[in-house]
């Protein structure tokens, strides 16, 4: 068996149209969805993370604001910005680019985010109404998993699912939206006694560890759907410099019977979905009128 390859750049492009689509038409009600970003400190990594969400948001026709505070920013003035963009009514969205730097307390900056503009979905309120079930802003990246498993008609009632990985961002709320439609989940992490016997049983595998090419062909049930989350860059051996999932792929997509790549796989989804609670945002403000 060779596994089918589930295409993040597709899929992406597809819901991406229908964004822009919906935010012309938001536009012309006078309503433009705007997305406002801040950025503390010059880290690469969040740099790049930074300049792709503001051109996804560009090309789906949604405003985008961009603040950035150098490495040694007063906490104080960051969370003034979030104050003053939570009171503008043309602000739907507002997301600060994490790791912070060390004098900030993270925690404090997300929940002084408005719950109703926390387009990330870290907010602890939106965090508890989701796990309530309730209407909630959804974190971007499991939302845009949930989204890749929709797209293949993956039957999610009844099917065993394991995520790898407990953080706030990824492995928890994965492993609720799982549990709400329906999959049997398991949680594993880093003091999981006997990875590999709790991953051989799962219909739907998810890593999100942050360990190149974790997750061998081996620890795979055959026909299984392998989701990689893990975004990693090579620092040694032949492949030096270039992006690897959590997911050995050599040895997974001969196992798995859908699984996505990396890159081209989950991380074009998560920006995605970041444009689509920016959306949703601003339709609920124009339904608001
Ligand atoms: P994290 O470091 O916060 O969490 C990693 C998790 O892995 C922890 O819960 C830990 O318990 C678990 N873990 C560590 N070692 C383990 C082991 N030996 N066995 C089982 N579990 C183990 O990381 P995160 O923020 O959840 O990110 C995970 C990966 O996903 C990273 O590679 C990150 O870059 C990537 N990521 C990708 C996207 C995307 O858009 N595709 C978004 C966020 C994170």
């Amino acid at each position: 068996m060779t596994a089918r390859i589930l295409d993040g750049n597709a899929l992406s492009a597809k819901l991406r149209g229908e964004l822009a689509a919906r935010a012309a038409t938001l536009t012309a009600q006078g309503v433009q969805p705007c997305l406002a970003v801040i950025l503390v400190g010059g880290d690469p990594a969040s740099a790049v993370y930074v300049r792709n969400k503001v051109a996804g948001c560009e090309k789906a026709g949604i405003k985008s604001l961009k603040y950035e505070y150098p490495q040694d920013a007063a906490p104080a003035d960051v969370l003034g910005r979030i104050a003053a963009l939570n009171a503008d009514p043309a602000v739907h969205g507002i997301l600060v680019q994490l790791p912070l730097p060390p004098q900030f307390d993270e925690k404090a900056v997300l929940e002084a985010i408005s719950v109703e503009k926390d387009v990330d979905g870290f907010h602890a309120e939106n965090v508890g109404r989701l796990s309530q079930g309730q209407d909630a802003f959804v974190p971007c990246t499991p939302n845009g998993v949930m989204e890749m498993l929709k797209s293949e008609n993956v039957p999610l009632r009844g099917a065993e699912a394991v995520v790898i990985g407990r953080s706030n961002i990824v492995g928890k709320p994965m492993a609720m939206l799982l549990t709400a439609a329906g999959a049997t989940v398991t949680v594993c992490h880093s003091a999981t006694r006997d990875l590999a016997f709790h991953t051989r049983r799962a219909d739907i595998l998810v890593a999100a560890v942050g360990r190149p090419r974790f997750v061998t062909g081996d620890m795979i049930k055959p026909g299984a759907v392998v989701i990689d989350v893990g975004i990693n860059r090579l620092t040694d051996g032949p492949d030096a410099g270039k992006l690897c999932g959590d997911v050995d792929f050599a040895s997974a997509a001969p196992v798995a019977g859908l699984i996505t790549p990396v890159p081209g796989g989950v991380g074009p989804m998560t920006i995605t979905m970041l444009l689509a609670n920016t959306v949703q945002s601003a339709g609920r403000v124009a339904r608001k009128g």
